[in-house]
């Protein structure tokens, strides 16, 4: 087993996430198999009960697990998907370890952070790699070093690196070297104090990535080098990149490939990123812009939204279409018809998953607009639901229409809770969660647009469509294009528009820039006849 641990200092929010995944990128791009572990040293369990406002979107994994976003990005950059023991937390260890403690298989022992809690974290890290089979194990650390919770972690692979000993395991140590002054003066210091944190815990950091707004000076690198006591040529800089993706590349010109090869003792094949390269070269060559509304509740913090985001990326990489979004907050709308105009010009609307009664009118507005006007349109979750509230309360006139979610006494639950969600109390992993079959409907456009009409889809929701209401919806051109194997509604679709889908699940988790989402790339071609068939709304000056 080899093991390449990637830490940060100074700050947090420096692209660990990324850097570790576009290590992962250059090992694999050599023919080395890896898989990755994220730490995440806070108390919870898992990210499932998180705030998006604190941290970013929860990304959904197969098996059902509601992981840190980090976890997408491993899954885009690596093109594997991953399950929930490639999450620990302080949440998971601890419980673990009391169970145990409970159960008595300490026999009468003290319990104690060394060597219980380090035991326990250095199985996990085993236990994955094994299931994996991967020759490599890259395990970020996530926090920053100093971080009180972070320090068992950091503990246990200090023992685990003693315990694999020389040519298995480096260490990778992630700084900030910020800018400042007149003249634009890169700063050291930071990145040595944060070493030196680091090597007080008895690890030394084999390469450092210096991350800032510019690329570091020989000079600053030699000074780095010195401070840390690290060789010249493993201190490389990545400077902030406009298109994440990049990063795999910059490592490689910085000569991180072939540092790491030795570091680990495995052979230095020639690197293939002709893939990625294509990718890249595709989405900076995009033309003829056009805009997508994003209509959800979290549109200030972009990350609430990262695998959407993403996901438009990867159509951009894939059909070399270039793709503005454009953010806006539903509770915005009812109080500002500006917003709602910047919306009726858009060439396509997306209205994500979420949670709760605020917003909800915003959403069905902008929803209300993309299905009246034929502005190709999808729906996820949340989306999906409120779409068929929309529909049920406009066209089909049933104004008392809702989500039970929002009301729950309405005399007409058009969505409403899951029969096996209604005993339930706990919020934690209660939800319908991971990956199940979705059967399409024959000859739906959902089925043309996959091609195939058995497929899996990742979940994360509580309430479903009632099927009360479908013999109404199908009447009014409102149709089933997906169901469960045991029949409950995964997509609806809109017969007389050329592009309105709900779908109950989320594709945007399983897009990838090597593999675009194929919901995600017919909504853009739609998007792209739209904006081509001349309209009022075409002549107005482009969205701001
Ligand atoms: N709140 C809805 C539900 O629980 C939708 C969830 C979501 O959008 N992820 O069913």
């Amino acid at each position: 087993m080899k093991v390449l641990v990637v830490s940060g200092g100074v700050i947090s929010g420096l692209g660990k996430g990324i850097t570790t995944s576009s290590l992962g990128r250059l090992l694999k791009a050599r023919g080395i198999s890896v898989t990755i572990v994220k730490i995440d040293p806070y108390l919870n369990v898992d990210a499932g009960t998180m705030n998006p406002y604190q941290h970013g979107e929860v990304f959904v994994l197969d098996d059902g697990t509601e992981a840190d976003l980090d976890l997408g990005n491993y899954e885009r950059f690596l093109g594997q998907s991953l399950s929930g023991s490639h999450n620990l937390t302080t949440g998971k260890i601890y419980r673990s370890v009391i169970e145990k403690e409970r159960r008595g298989d300490y026999l009468g022992n003290t319990v104690q952070i060394i060597p219980h809690v380090t035991g326990e974290i250095k199985r996990s890290i085993r236990e994955v790699a094994e299931a994996a089979g991967a020759e490599v194990v890259l395990v970020e650390v996530g926090g920053t070093v100093g971080d009180i919770e972070s320090m068992p972690f950091l503990e246990a692979l200090r023992e685990l690196s003693y315990e694999l000993g020389e040519g298995h395991m480096a260490f990778v140590h992630t700084t900030l070297v910020p800018v400042v002054g007149p003249v634009g003066e890169a700063k050291t210091k930071p990145t040595q104090h944060s070493v030196r944190e680091l090597r007080a815990i008895g690890i030394r950091p084999n390469l450092i990535v210096a991350r800032g707004p510019a690329p570091l000076t020989a000079d600053i690198k030699a000074k780095i080098s010195l401070f840390c006591d690290v060789p010249p040529e493993a201190v490389v800089s990545v400077p902030d990149q406009s298109i994440i993706y990049e990063v795999p590349l910059v490592l490689e010109a910085e000569g991180v490939g072939p540092l790491l090869a030795r570091l680990l003792n495995l052979p230095d094949r020639p690197p293939d990123h002709s893939s990625w390269k294509e990718y890249l070269a595709t989405y900076r060559r995009a033309e003829t812009p056009i805009d997508v509304a994003v209509v959800g509740k979290y549109t200030e913090l972009r990350d609430a939204y990262l695998s959407h985001a993403e996901a438009f990326h990867h159509c951009q990489g894939r059909l070399g279409v270039g793709i503005r979004l454009h953010w806006y907050d539903s509770e915005d709308i009812p109080r500002n018809p500006a917003i709602v105009a910047r919306i009726e010009q858009a060439d396509a609307v997306l209205v994500p998953g979420g949670f709760g009664a605020r917003g909800v009118e915003g959403k069905m507005r902008a929803i209300a607009l993309a299905r009246t006007a034929k502005i190709p349109y999808l729906g996820v979750c949340y989306g999906f639901q409120m779409a068929a509230v929309e529909f049920a309360r406009n066209a089909l006139g049933v104004a008392a229409a809702n989500t039970t979610e929002v009301d729950p006494a309405t005399p007409e639950p058009v969505v409403s809770l899951l029969e096996e969600q209604k005993e339930l109390s706990e919020l934690g992993g209660t939800m319908r969660l991971g990956a199940q079959r979705v059967l399409l409907t024959p000859g739906s456009k959902l089925a043309e647009i996959y091609g195939k009409t058995d497929l899996w889809e990742r979940h994360r929701h509580r309430y479903e469509i009632n099927p009360k209401y479908l013999d109404r919806f199908a009447a009014a051109g409102f149709t089933v294009s997906a169901r469960t194997v045991d029949g409950r509604v995964e997509a609806l679709e809109l017969a007389d528009h050329p592009f309105f889908v709900g779908v109950q699940y989320h594709p945007e988790f399983l897009s990838r820039p090597e593999a675009p989402h194929p919901l995600y790339l017919a909504l853009v071609q739609a998007a792209l006849a739209h904006k081509e068939v001349p309209s009022p709304a075409a002549a107005s000056p482009a969205l701001a």
